[in-house]
């Protein structure tokens, strides 16, 4: 399967450019990673089946459709917190359950710190939101974590790829399209992803 999109939107190349700018500030990088954030899920979520139903409108009774999946939101702690607002907004009957992982140094294994999903899955698809996909560490632990709590169904949403990331993250998890706006050059020799935005989560809460 390896599904693998990245959006061509007008639109998200042009936000896309003012994210990247060592000159926009945390306030408007918020404000883009939201905007971005709406435009792919917009895409990633074209897909979902939806049920007819009866609308009355103030001259007739017409049909209309529902959204029929239970969709939950996995934003991974910290920097996929500053995309569920757009998601939110887009969904707001949508779950969010947070997901909190870090990377032991010594063994370079990511490490579990923040689960509060109930025992039996409570959606039907879940939307993984995570703004860099770079060595896929946390992504892949992630999905695992989902695969593991039953959920069936799955898809990536970022904004930055690797080529090393999309690679790892389709070698464990070929079933998992990813949504993203662009796959960039490379990873560095610290896990950055080049030419990339720098610290997606540093860029958003002011921390660098
Ligand atoms: N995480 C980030 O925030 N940026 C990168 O370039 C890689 C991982």
């Amino acid at each position: 399967m390896k599904e693998l999109h990245v959006s061509n939107h007008p639109l998200i190349r042009h936000k896309l450019a003012l994210m990247r700018s060592a000159g926009t500030e945390p306030k408007k990088f918020r404000e883009v990673v939201r905007e971005i954030t709406t435009l792919l899920l917009y895409e990633a979520t074209e897909d979902l089946e939806t049920v007819e139903i009866e609308v009355q409108t103030p001259l007739a009774v017409t049909t209309g459709r529902k959204l029929m999946p239970r969709i939950g939101f996995v934003p991974i702690l910290r920097a996929g917190v500053g995309m569920v607002d757009a998601a939110l907004d887009l969904i707001p009957t949508a779950q969010v359950w947070h997901i909190g992982l870090y990377r032991d140094h010594r063994t370079l294994l990511p490490v579990e710190y923040y689960n509060k999903l109930p025992v039996e899955p409570t959606v039907d698809i879940c939307l993984v939101l995570d703004p860099m996909l770079a060595t896929a560490g946390s992504a892949t632990a992630t999905v695992k974590v989902l695969k593991d709590w039953g959920a069936r169904r799955i898809k990536y949403v970022g904004l930055i790829a690797a080529p090393e990331g999309v690679e790892r993250f389709h070698a464990e998890h070929p079933d998992v399209p990813i949504h993203i706006a662009e796959v960039d050059s490379h990873l560095n020799e610290l896990g950055y992803i080049v030419p990339g935005l720098g610290d997606a989560g540093d860029r958003q809460f002011g921390t660098n």
